[in-house]
């Protein structure tokens, strides 16, 4: 009797025992942290007690070797002295960047940083250069002329490189390795306009992905319903200054060094690759409307949805079924075709 006793409270024992772990790993750990210039939030399910501290790490060790304004970065160094020795993670930067740079020309060139200094992006002085400034900064943005031997990369007098529009892609994929190291069972990061999401939720249910309301950018126009991959924004309204009436934003076109003005409002990219999607959000961004859909049409590894002035939103077959548009959004869905 004592025995069957012992038994069955051994078996409650673990009963509970099994009920708590599963509880805990339903219920995610998560961190709050400002890098690369916007807060950062980490949501994590199971895996490693200190994964989050390492997600943070990573993307604070990326961002202070990357950032193109902070004296340490190596970025900062190739740009002031016109060479430099790199680290592994800025020479895997840039190679894939030049590599994407050159699918996506003329939209896309990491030699843009003279052209957003000027405008005063990267301080908040805003000006506007004149028409020879222009035409002299758009001469100088031309990310074919940099060159490397090994992790050693020069540039030309006067070319000088921006990372900016990839550096939070390459986090995210960064993080991706964290997160299968650590045995994580799901997570979702959203590294400011760019989210990451990992595995299976607990629950089963797929990711939610709020796409941002230019007007309203901390609410969301729309919820994006997905598994893993990378969702990644660009949008005028993350950063821009206005003179008389206009509104100049940081998206800059390498042909002319001009803010972008295409009637586009936000471009949002879901592809597994971080650096490509988040390359391809700028990409598009200037492209415009008609050959960001012919790029989408040759290219069939991505989705976008394209926000546009007249309150268009353009989905691609992948992404149009799985899209809802919040309560009180008279916008008008758009679908494109391969
Ligand atoms: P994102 O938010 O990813 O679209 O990145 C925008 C940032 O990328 C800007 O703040 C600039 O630093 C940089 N940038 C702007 N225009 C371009 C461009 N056409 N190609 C590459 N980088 C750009
Ligand atoms: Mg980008």
């Amino acid at each position: 009797m004592k025995k069957r006793i012992l038994g069955a409270l051994c078996a409650l024992i673990l009963l509970i025992a099994v009920i708590l772990s599963s509880c805990a790993s339903t219920e995610p750990r998560s961190a709050s942290f400002q890098s690369m210039d916007t807060l950062m939030t980490v949501k994590v399910y199971g895996g490693d007690k200190d994964l989050c501290d390492r997600l943070q790490q990573r993307v604070t060790e990326l961002d202070a070797l990357l950032d193109a304004t902070d004296e340490n970065s190596d970025i900062y160094q190739l740009n002031q002295n016109g060479k430099a020795d790199v680290s592994n993670d800025t020479a895997a930067l840039l190679e894939r960047s030049l590599q994407l740079s050159e699918k996506l020309d003329p939209a896309f060139d990491i030699t843009i940083y003279p052209a957003v200094k000027a405008w005063g992006f990267t301080t908040g002085d805003y000006r506007i250069p004149d028409d020879d400034e222009l035409k002299q900064l758009a001469a100088k943005i031309d990310d074919t002329a940099v060159q490397s031997d090994n992790n050693t990369y020069t540039l030309p007098a006067g070319v000088m490189l921006d990372l900016g529009a990839v550096a939070k892609g390459y986090a995210a994929d960064q993080c991706d390795a964290i997160l299968k190291e650590g045995h994580a069972d799901a997570a979702v990061l959203n590294l400011g306009g760019t989210v990451k999401l990992y595995g299976k939720k607990p629950d089963g249910k797929r990711f939610s992905v709020g796409v941002a309301d230019p007007d309203n950018p901390a609410g969301y126009f729309g919820y994006l319903s997905c598994e893993d991959g990378v969702v990644a924004t660009s949008g005028g309204y993350e950063r821009y200054f206005e003179r008389d009436g206009k509104r100049y934003i940081h998206i800059l076109d390498p042909a002319t060094a001009k803010p972008v003005e295409n009637g586009i409002q936000s471009v949002t990219i879901c592809c597994d690759d971080g650096t490509a999607a988040d390359a391809l959000s700028t990409a598009l961004f200037v492209m415009g409307l008609d050959k960001a859909t012919a790029y989408y049409r040759a290219h069939p590894d991505f989705d976008f949805i394209i926000l546009t002035d007249d309150h268009s939103v353009y989905l691609t077959e992948g992404v149009y079924d799985e899209f809802t548009l919040c309560d009180g959004y008279d916008f008008h869905l758009k679908k494109v075709d391969r």
